[in-house]
């Protein structure tokens, strides 16, 4: 099936490894232009992106800064000649029950999981508008939808991001943008790795398909929202946790 993403030019925050960088590389593979975003070093995840013979562009940067997200949007837009598509990745958890919470992880989990979308998804989306196209996914949980033991911080920041999309849907949906959300349960990635094994073991044992997803399994589902396949879609929740929610 011809996704019709030869060419267009994708954005993903959290680019640097994990989820986003296997979505940026889905994306290249799909024929797009990437610009990786993230804290840390994009280098290898850009290179992966080359490999399928596209431009990617590694931009070192703090999704929570309000104003580097705009010079950022037109940067990548100026560099790789357009912008089609942001997917919003970058995230982080600190848990902790409630009553152990801390001011300082509550703050920063909400800075990089909701403020960082939005910061994006902002700035892409006052391009979006004037052209009159674009695509925008952000990434959030299934806890954002159920809650989760320890992460109140998380599961707040994630309901946060589902609740931005839908309002930037509305906002959005007559200059012919689509703002979607890809909710994963349990992903095999860094993040996870420090989970203890009998919590990790008890999230897979909630899946009905008996395991943990990969970063590809979600970057598939990111890549079709993001193509031509999907373009009356707009304001949904595709969760992608092997039923570990239903
Ligand atoms: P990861 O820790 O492997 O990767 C996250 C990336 O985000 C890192 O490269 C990190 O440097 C970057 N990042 C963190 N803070 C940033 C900031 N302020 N500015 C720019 N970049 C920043 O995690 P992952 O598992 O790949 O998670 C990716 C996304 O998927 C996150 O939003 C996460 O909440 C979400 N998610 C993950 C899981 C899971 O089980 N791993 C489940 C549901 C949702």
């Amino acid at each position: 099936m011809d996704l019709g993403l030869t060419g267009k030019v994708a954005l993903v925050t959290g680019g640097g490894r994990g989820i986003g960088a296997a979505i940026a590389e889905a994306l290249a593979r799909e024929g797009c232009e990437v610009a990786l975003v993230d804290l840390g070093d994009c280098a290898a995840a850009a290179e992966a992106c080359r490999r399928h013979g596209r431009r990617a562009l590694a931009i070192e940067a703090d999704v929570c800064d309000w104003n580097g997200a705009e010079k950022v949007v037109a940067r990548v837009a100026q560099e790789l000649g357009r912008l089609d598509a942001l997917v919003c990745c970058a995230g982080i958890t600190r848990d902790n029950v409630s009553w152990k919470m801390t001011e300082e992880d509550f703050d920063r989990v909400l800075a990089v999981n909701l403020k960082g979308t939005f910061t994006y998804a902002r700035a892409a989306g006052k391009l979006f508008k004037e052209q009159k196209s674009g695509r925008i996914v952000a990434i959030a949980s299934i806890n954002g939808l159920r809650g989760k033991f320890g992460q109140a911080n998380y599961a707040a920041a994630k309901a946060g991001d589902i609740a931005i999309a839908k309002t930037l849907a509305k906002e959005l949906g007559r200059y012919g943008v689509t703002v979607n959300v890809v909710a994963p349960g349990l992903v095999e990635t860094e993040m996870t790795r420090k989970l203890p094994a009998e919590a990790f073991q008890a999230a897979v044992a909630e899946t009905l398909l008996g395991r943990p997803a990969s970063p590809a399994d979600v970057a598939d589902a990111v890549v079709f929202l993001c193509s031509e396949r999907a373009r009356h879609v707009t304001g949904e929740v595709l969760k992608v946790d092997g039923g570990q929610y239903v």
